[in-house]
């Protein structure tokens, strides 16, 4: 036997396992030195894969949502693996919801600690744990699922501001208030001016308030303005050229839906009726832009006419 064969299997014998030797399966995009978003971008907006990111120190990882499944946590894990091998010391949760959050028990198993807001409250868990993860299987399928644990309970609860101090790095962790959800998070770097909004933003500007409230959806915008982000990674879709254009038209799709349910609720028009205007909600696609519009046009008619009875601190 020559030594040639030999030393063609040797690649093969001192290769590294295999999960390290695949490419990355997401890209991770540089938004500032150490600093990365994952974008879901898949063309889809808020249907399609949910944003991530994460931020290199020279003392460890800090990852911004987990995204949908374990399946996708891994493939978020190996993305991050192919830029450092610094340990994942912290995963810090926008919300929630199961699209940002079911991906965070193989965080966790890498050693991580969860950084969220303590109030995980949102309609899509009111049935239950076990109701949101059978619902949420027909979403992604089985295999997707596999090794699932709940693991979005705060290990370091945040419901003001906190500021993770790692390997020289500022990491501002804040909650503007619940626009989107009662337990919304931001991630703010004010060195790099980035910010990481969750789903306050999302690519075409029509944020989902059923969990949350308009009212305090405009606070956030305003919070967010207040930061002049140099750069925001939305909860889903494109990051947006212009911060500030993005913030301007949420707004403006929020403040026109509530003066128009607020005129409804003022001329006695019925909710059935004060819909109608809108393209009918598709069926089995729950946050596609035209069920948005409804659920969101539903939900703030009700808040409406909670404020017209002088009930606003009363929405269910
Ligand atoms: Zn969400």
């Amino acid at each position: 036997m020559t030594l040639l064969p030999l030393l063609a299997l040797l690649p093969w014998l001192t290769a590294p396992p295999a999960g390290d030797t695949l490419s990355p399966p997401y890209v991770a995009r540089r938004l500032a030195p150490g600093v990365y978003a994952v974008l879901g971008d898949t063309g889809r907006g808020s249907e399609g894969r949910s944003n991530a990111g994460f931020i290199v120190t020279s003392e460890g990882v800090v990852v911004v949502d987990a995204l949908a499944s374990p399946r996708e946590g891994e493939a978020l894990l190996r993305t991050i693996r192919s830029v450092t091998r610094q340990p994942i010391r912290w995963l810090v949760l926008t919300h929630h919801h199961p699209d940002h959050t079911f991906g965070a028990v193989v965080f966790r198993r890498a050693g991580a600690r969860v950084v969220a807001h303590p109030d995980a409250r949102t309609l899509a868990s009111e049935a239950g744990p076990d109701a949101l993860v059978a619902d949420w299987v027909r979403v992604v399928g089985l295999d997707a699922m596999r090794g699932f644990q709940f693991a979005d309970s705060a290990d370091r609860p945040v419901s003001g501001t906190d500021t993770l101090t790692l390997g020289g790095r500022t990491i501002v962790i804040t909650h503007p208030g619940a626009g989107h959800t009662p337990g919304d998070l931001m991630v703010w770097l004010p060195a790099e001016r980035a910010l990481f909004a969750g789903d306050l933003l999302v690519e075409d500007g029509v944020t989902m308030v059923v969990d949350g409230s308009a009212a305090a959806l405009r606070r956030c915008l305003d919070v967010i303005d207040g930061l002049r982000p140099r750069v925001v990674v939305p909860g889903h879709g494109a990051i947006p050229r212009q911060p500030s254009a993005l913030v301007a038209r949420t707004r403006e799709y929020i403040t026109r839906l509530e003066r128009d349910m607020r005129l409804a609720v003022e001329h006695g028009v019925p909710m059935q009726r004060a819909l109608a205007a809108l393209p009918p909600p598709d069926p089995d696609r729950p946050v596609s832009l035209n069920s948005r519009r409804r659920r969101n046009a539903a939900r703030v008619y009700v808040e409406e006419e909670h404020a017209y009875m002088g009930l606003s601190d009363s929405v269910p």
